[in-house]
């Protein structure tokens, strides 16, 4: 079994590391809010101080970091991971950051002799506890092999998709597609309403024909069609509006620096924006339809 630390154990962070302590494995976990670590040692983990002395001592670290400018400094800081880790070391870092800074740190773990991967997730908080996430996965193939016993304890897709900074390229290019569809599906159950036609006609409908996503068949924008979807607990997260634009947000700065067309990206970016501008942030992503709605 593998000693690994475990390094920001907020939301998702904490239910992967339990589901690594109920594998067997020695789970030393750090963050900045102690009341999160102590929860990880009240399932069997151990706290740790600082990333440098996990970092020091693990077979495998694991970061779950709100975002790149949290994975820089822990990866590269003066105290990081990079600097301190023993060579041959396995880094897997799960936050949803930007392409370009996973390819940076990518380059640096490798030039010291370390096994890194990008590996975001999808499948949110209720995917962590059960261990159902889906891991998009770049780096090397050495490293994705020697990763997937341990990913595989938290998740139940896990597809390489290529070198590094392929597995944020994968997750912004998904969640692009998400933050458009749930606008998309929104904004057809707005009209349906305009002309009469009521919701669960509609869903019956479109969740069998052309217009079936997963925005609306599992995550269903209005209360009803699908008990489990946010709309049936007053949009309480789930997925918030924030994160949404945050990924809607690396997708454009993906797309402007790799002269991509994404039109109805950008527009769903500016609509996300405006929406958590309205007070609306921490509130469901798929409660964009109130916000459609007016
Ligand atoms: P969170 O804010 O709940 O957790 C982040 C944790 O990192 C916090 O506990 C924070 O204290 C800790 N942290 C920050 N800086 C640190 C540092 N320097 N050293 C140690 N700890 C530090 O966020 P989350 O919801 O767990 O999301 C984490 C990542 O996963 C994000 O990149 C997010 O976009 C991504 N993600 C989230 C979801 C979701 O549904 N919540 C789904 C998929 C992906």
């Amino acid at each position: 079994m593998a000693r690994i630390g475990f390094i920001g154990l907020g939301n998702m962070g904490l239910p992967m590391a339990q589901n690594l302590l109920k594998a067997g494995h020695q789970v030393e976990g750090v963050d900045l809010n102690p009341a999160s670590v102590e929860r990880l040692t009240a399932s069997g983990g151990a706290s740790v101080e600082t990333a440098k002395i996990a970092a020091s001592r693990a077979d495998v670290v694991i970061t779950m970091l709100p975002a790149g400018k949290h994975v820089r400094e822990v990866y590269l800081g003066a105290n990081g991971i990079v600097e301190n880790a023993n060579p041959g070391t396995l880094l897997i870092d799960c936050s949803t950051i930007d392409v370009e800074t996973a390819r940076e740190v990518a380059a640096a773990a490798e030039a010291r002799g370390l096994l890194m991967l990008d590996a975001p997730v999808s499948g949110g908080v209720g995917g962590a506890a059960a261990g159902t996430l889906t891991f998009m996965v770049g780096g090397s193939a050495q490293a994705f092999t020697s990763a997937q016993p341990i990913l595989d304890k938290m998740g139940k897709t896990i597809v390489h998709a290529g070198g590094a900074g392929n597995g944020q390229a994968a997750k912004i290019c998904n969640n692009m597609i998400l933050g458009i569809s749930m606008i998309a599906v929104s904004e057809a159950f707005v009209l349906a309403e305009k002309l009469g036609l009521d919701h669960q006609k509609l869903f019956d409908i479109a969740s069998k024909a052309s217009g079936q996503c997963w925005s609306m068949t599992t995550y269903c924008p209005v209360p009803g069609p699908v008990p489990t979807s946010p709309a049936n607990r007053d949009y309480q997260p789930g997925f918030t509006a924030a994160m949404m634009l945050k990924d809607l947000r690396l997708a454009q700065d993906a797309a402007k620096a790799a002269g991509a067309k994404t039109e109805l990206g950008a527009d769903a970016a500016r609509i996300y924006s405006a929406y958590a501008d309205s007070g609306e942030a921490e509130r469901d992503f798929s409660g964009i339809i109130r916000f459609i709605r007016g």
